[in-house]
């Protein structure tokens, strides 16, 4: 059974390498960058194996996961660790949500005054930042972020988003 202790000790580990994006816990500490929009496997001490991020965390910061069931996120986010954002579900529930979050993703009711950036505006940074201009520049022009617009960058947050013929290596 996971302690007290043993919780306090993931949690701060995560939090080594966490950003903090609107409501979203970011882990960047992947083993691979090279599938970033792959939720990230971590090192489960009490077993001795990786597992997906998200399982580890609902799993000693939530409650213990029944066989079959698996951990959805309602942010968009893999690399998102707030157990406030995840949930349990069937792989059904997860094909189905991420239809439904394609159509219309709305933010998950708290401090939703920083409202979620929408589709649109992905695409306007991510087309702008493969154009070549800096993301402090893009960050004042736009009125977000700078976290978010690196975020986005760097491939933690919408790298499902995929340019069509990027006109550089950024995206
Ligand atoms: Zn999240």
């Amino acid at each position: 059974m996971a302690n007290d202790t043993y919780q306090l000790k993931l949690v701060k580990r995560l939090q080594t390498r966490t950003i903090y994006i609107d409501n979203c816990w970011i882990y960047t500490g992947a083993p691979s960058r090279e599938k970033s929009y792959d939720a990230p496997r971590i090192y489960d001490k009490h077993t001795s194996k990786q597992y997906p991020l998200a399982r580890v965390v609902y799993t000693y910061l939530v409650k213990p996961i029944p066989k079959g069931l698996i951990v959805l996120h309602r942010c968009d986010n893999a690399r998102c660790w707030n157990p406030k954002h995840l949930s349990l579900g069937t792989k059904q529930d997860n094909s189905r949500d991420m239809v439904l979050k394609e159509r219309n993703y709305a933010p998950s009711g708290e401090n939703s005054s920083r409202s979620k950036l929408k589709l649109s505006q992905v695409i306007d940074i991510k087309t702008k930042l493969a154009s070549g201009i800096g993301a402090t520049k893009l960050a004042k022009e736009l009125n977000i972020n700078r976290k978010t617009i690196d975020s986005i960058k760097h491939g933690y947050s919408w790298s499902h988003v995929i340019l069509q013929n990027p006109s550089s290596g950024v995206v």
